[in-house]
């Protein structure tokens, strides 16, 4: 028989599906799910009764080492990790995308989309829109057209980025994405530009990266509400995205804003080398510090695969159907207590944990952790 496998004894965990919480055989071939019955006679791997959800997808990383100031490569953060699709943002712009797609997509076993840098050169340096002529229109329709793997457009709004040009380039960006007809995700940080006339600027399926940041030019008023322009931004539409990193995931501010209503969309890491070990960790440890700041257990599973599948139109992965990508992550849920850390260094207390420990790509099975890739 071709490419086959049965993944039997798992939970399905897809929240809405009439099958949730209930044992869920999965017959794979080709790549794709046939069926939730298994066929005898072919590969089969019991999971013993854990979780079983779509493949979970991690909207905000950097894994294009070699040609940026921020990467890792994306099999280290991907398939080890429980995450099947990562998506890059932002750290190729037209003129190196291609060499992307050659040298780190076309051989990696983790799937890769692309959020493309407005900005041509993307982080070869990190003020990459501080010069005048940095987005080009032309370049990335140019691009557009060979690369299918671009989902999105990514645009890094802060001071450090833009040098002595302003709100301009967020401007021109949306112009340029609207044309294109595909989200813009920002990065929000330091000012100037304010952080309403950023936000002002961005309509529905738009995104806010880094969210729960502690600077001064956030989200949140002082008493953790949301600002005026924050809540304009929620009503049009715009969508919010965790992006963990180095300096941008304040549980303090997280908690708070979940109390007042404002949920992430999506959970990312904006994860790479210099902070996978701390404080970021992995997509499964972040996704576990937005239990502990509030979010139920559907919440987090929905924010890394449902809701990425829907806002930048993957409809191929992020669900479990048939006709769909055999890509699957198995996980258990410890309620043994761990302490996480976030990007001020401040400690939380984990009690409720997701493990993985299988990833399923495309019908080939991996273990977690264990170097089997
Ligand atoms: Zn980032």
């Amino acid at each position: 028989m071709s490419n086959t496998l049965n993944v039997v004894g798992g939970i399905l965990f897809e929240p809405g599906h009439e099958n949730h919480l209930r044992q869920t055989d999965f017959f794979i071939e080709n790549g794709i799910i046939k069926s939730f019955s298994k066929v005898n006679g072919i590969e089969t791997v019991d999971v013993n009764g854990a979780f079983v959800s779509a493949g979970w997808i991690d909207s905000h990383v950097h894994c294009f080492p070699g040609e940026s100031m921020i990467s890792i490569h994306p099999d280290k953060i991907g398939v080890i990790k429980g995450v099947t699709t990562v998506i890059d943002a932002g750290t190729s712009g037209a003129n190196t995308v291609d060499i992307f797609q050659k040298e780190i997509i076309d051989k990696s076993h983790t799937k890769v989309k692309i959020l493309l840098n407005v900005s041509s050169d993307g982080l070869i340096t990190l003020n990459e829109l501080a010069n005048k002529d940095a987005i080009s229109y032309e370049k990335i329709t140019s691009v557009l057209k060979r690369n299918k793997n671009i989902v999105g457009l990514k645009a890094r709004i802060s001071s450090s980025v833009l040098g002595d040009m302003g709100i301009e380039q967020l401007i021109l960006a949306k112009e340029v994405s609207e044309k294109c007809q595909l989200p813009l995700v920002v990065h929000i940080g330091n000012a100037p530009p304010e952080i309403s006339d950023v936000l002002d600027v961005l309509g529905k399926d738009d995104v806010i990266t880094h969210m729960y940041h502690s600077k001064v030019n956030g989200l949140f008023e002082k008493d953790g509400t949301p600002k005026g322009a924050t809540k304009r931004a929620i009503e049009r539409g715009v969508k919010f995205d965790v992006g963990h990193g180095m300096a941008s995931f304040s549980f303090h501010v997280a908690k708070r804003a979940i109390e007042n209503g404002v949920k992430p969309d999506t959970i990312s890491t904006d994860i790479y080398e210099k902070n996978i070990v701390t404080p970021v960790g992995s997509l499964g440890i972040t996704m576990n510090k937005l239990i502990a700041a509030g979010l139920s257990l559907e919440e987090v599973i929905q924010c890394v695969t449902s809701h990425v599948s829907d806002l930048y139109d993957l409809e191929d992965r992020g669900r479990i159907q048939t006709g769909l990508r055999g890509d699957l992550t198995i996980f258990n849920v410890s309620e043994e207590a761990t302490i996480g850390i976030d990007s001020d260094g401040s400690k939380i207390n984990l009690e409720k944990n997701v493990k993985p420990t299988m990833t399923c790509i495309g019908g080939k099975l991996y273990s977690i952790e264990n170097g089997v890739v």
